[in-house]
């Protein structure tokens, strides 16, 4: 069967890559390498103008009072967890909930600064935090709810800053996956006291190396958070903290600045291949991201599921489709969460099997989105 679907396919066709960097930046080519030459030429390297220039811009774009550069996205997250240590409103052996289905990294921003992360179940239905189970699983130790915006749809932060209130918790966001995604004119990282993002050459908004940031409208959190970036130090030479060296750098600020005022427009024509993705894609055992009205999904991946996910991945390859899973194996089921491994997250779980991420970003041509829909329509039922 997939042998003669093969054969009538054309023979000149190329791959769809799951995600070419290279074509996404060689569209802003020119002003990079302005950029870039710029820093060259300025003779400032670390903590100089295009940071400041990049965190205020971002700042304003996130529509929050403060952003801080940092050296990547996990930073960011432990980052504010630590200013929140030193700030006396976390203890060691504090609880932080946290989807049990994300990134690994964050888990390791809570257990890097000694608290605890308790992974809780999503909602099957849109993979973000569930939040009556949140509400279920605060303790006497919780003191924070890191929700994440997974594969760029926002949390149900209604519901969420409004368990958060009630319970008196703090709300620090992973955003690391959903850069301008928005619901009622707030976008995300302005939900919560603060918020997580990473600009890794992937994500939507992405650096050409590692970057991140911290944004929040909190003076105090933003202080501490700057001042622990830099060795612990607003003066130079005086440490009240025990810092890290987590900056962002001139150059990937200056490469940011470029990029940034371009990303609403490609968070658009990803709506526009989701929505194609879903009028299109009609295969009975492959089940569909839902379609999230307004712009609260800033579609960072496009993720189906299907029982048969192996063979869905295997069939698409030989259609000349890459896709990837994000992600193979959740954290409590890593060597590096041990003393998690014996919860019972079935629903993660089950999530972990079934996913498939589908090429998903802004220079995807429409006849390459055609090929990924065809693709994925003519995998054999009975496989499924
Ligand atoms: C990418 C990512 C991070 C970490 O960002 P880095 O810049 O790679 O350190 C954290 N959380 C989530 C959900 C991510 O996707």
């Amino acid at each position: 069967m997939a042998t003669a679907l093969n054969m009538l396919s054309p023979v000149s066709r190329e791959d769809v890559p799951f995600l070419s960097l290279r074509e996404v930046n060689a569209r802003y080519a020119d002003q990079l390498k302005a950029a870039a030459a710029r820093v060259i030429d300025s003779g400032r390297y670390v903590l100089g103008d295009e940071v400041a220039a990049f965190e205020t811009e971002f700042a304003a774009y996130c529509g929050t009072r403060h952003a801080v550069g940092t050296g990547n996205g996990l930073d960011a997250l432990a980052l504010v967890l630590r200013a929140w240590r030193e700030m006396g409103e976390l203890v060691e052996g504090d609880e932080v909930i946290v989807p049990a289905n994300t990134f690994i990294a964050s888990f390791l921003a809570i257990s890097a600064n000694g608290l605890q992360p308790v992974p809780v179940e999503p909602d099957p239905v849109t993979f973000t935090l569930d939040p009556a189970r949140v509400d279920a699983a605060v303790g006497p130790r919780t003191r924070v709810i890191m929700p994440v915006h997974l594969y760029g749809r926002l949390a149900d932060m209604a519901a969420l800053g409004e368990i958060a209130g009630r319970r008196g918790l703090l709300l620090l966001e992973d955003a690391a996956q959903a850069h301008g995604a928005r619901e009622h004119g707030v976008r995300a990282g302005a939900f919560g006291h603060a918020a997580a993002f990473s600009f890794y050459p992937g994500k939507n908004l992405g650096a050409l190396g590692d970057a991140g940031a911290v944004v929040t409208d909190d003076d105090q959190l933003a202080a501490y958070v700057t001042a622990l970036r830099n060795y612990g130090s607003e003066v130079k030479y005086d440490h009240p903290m025990r810092g890290v060296n987590s900056r962002l750098d001139e150059l990937q600020a200056a490469l940011l600045r470029v990029k940034l005022p371009h990303v609403d427009a490609d968070t658009n024509r990803r709506r526009e291949i989701a929505r194609h993705y879903q009028q299109g894609i009609v295969h009975p055992g492959i089940a569909l991201p839902e379609l999230v009205p307004g712009e609260a999904h800033a579609w960072h991946l496009f993720v189906v599921r299907c029982a048969a996910r192996d063979a869905l991945q295997a069939h698409l390859r030989d259609q000349g489709v890459q896709s990837q899973v994000h992600y193979p194996v959740p954290p409590h089921h890593q060597a590096a969460y041990a003393e998690l491994a014996h919860r019972s997250l079935p629903l993660t779980e089950q999530m972990h099997r079934e996913v498939l991420s589908l090429p998903m970003s802004p220079v995807l041509t429409d006849a390459q989105v055609q090929q990924v829909i065809d693709a994925c329509n003519t995998f054999p039922e009975q496989s499924a």
